[in-house]
């Protein structure tokens, strides 16, 4: 089922057009990534689709509703979540309490928010099932601050999925991560896919070959190619603009 429809999608900085009439599905079910070289207008595709940018021309539809104007902060209620390319937890907190108020926060309204709060058992079995799902568990009394690279970026992911999104926008989630958090980060990625889409863009093509059921390539604001990894290792425009031939 085709849960994001974004067609003609464009963006102008004045008269240079970092997005250039871009057409992109994703799929419930599907790992999309958007890779390209530096500059190719990866961020400010990501930054159109979770409504951070005003579009210039073009229309975004999610589960068949038109989103091109609805501002950023609506679109965690209708299933959109990011996490951010920079660190987006709160230093003092605790894991356990920076999961408890990513869940709390995602309310409609301060009511619901509060009774949220006060209805213990139901945050904390969220907040339990995180834990265990981001593997912070052992770590749910440190705080944020003390994290090491790769559990901070997990609680990220943890804290964009507390409002239990059907599509989940990452920016380089695996940035300055070493093999092994890599590793275990795109394994997670992996797992979120059966009720829900992801779409990450991503400089290092490397793991996306491995995480991704689908991969556009952007090259100056364009889209050069679009498929599932096998064809996109093979497509000689990409190598050409990408992979350095
Ligand atoms: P990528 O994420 O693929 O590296 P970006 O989307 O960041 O590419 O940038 C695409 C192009 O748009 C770049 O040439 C960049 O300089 C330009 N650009 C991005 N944001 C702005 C902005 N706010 N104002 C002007 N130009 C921008």
């Amino acid at each position: 089922m085709v849960l994001l429809d974004a067609a003609g999608l464009t963006k102008r900085f004045g008269g240079f057009v970092a997005v250039d009439d871009v057409d992109i599905t994703v799929d419930t079910g599907e790992v999309h990534s958007v890779i390209g070289p530096n500059g190719a207008g990866k961020t400010t595709l990501f930054n159109l689709l979770a409504g951070a940018y005003e579009v210039t021309a073009g229309e975004i539809t999610f589960d068949g509703r038109d989103i091109t104007d609805l501002p950023e902060h609506e679109r965690p209620y209708l299933g959109i979540s990011r996490g951010y390319q920079i660190t987006n937890t709160y230093e003092s907190l605790t894991v356990f309490e920076n999961l408890q108020t990513a869940v709390a926060l995602y309310h409609q309204n301060y009511y619901d928010m509060i009774r949220s709060l006060a209805n213990r058992t139901e945050v904390t079995e969220r907040v339990e099932t995180l834990l265990e799902r981001f593997e912070l568990a052992p770590q749910r009394n440190v705080e944020a601050s003390s994290l090491s690279h790769g559990d901070r970026r997990r609680l990220e992911i943890g804290m964009a999925l507390a409002s239990d999104p059907r599509l989940l926008l990452l920016d380089e989630p695996t940035a300055g991560m070493d093999a092994g958090e890599t590793e275990r980060t795109v394994s997670l990625i992996q797992e979120l896919t059966d009720d829900m889409a992801v779409l990450l863009v991503e400089h290092d093509i490397e793991y996306v070959m491995t995480v991704s059921d689908v991969i556009t390539v952007l090259e100056r604001g364009a889209v050069i190619a679009e498929g599932p990894p096998g064809e996109i290792r093979e497509d000689e425009r990409v190598q050409e603009a990408y992979l350095g031939g």
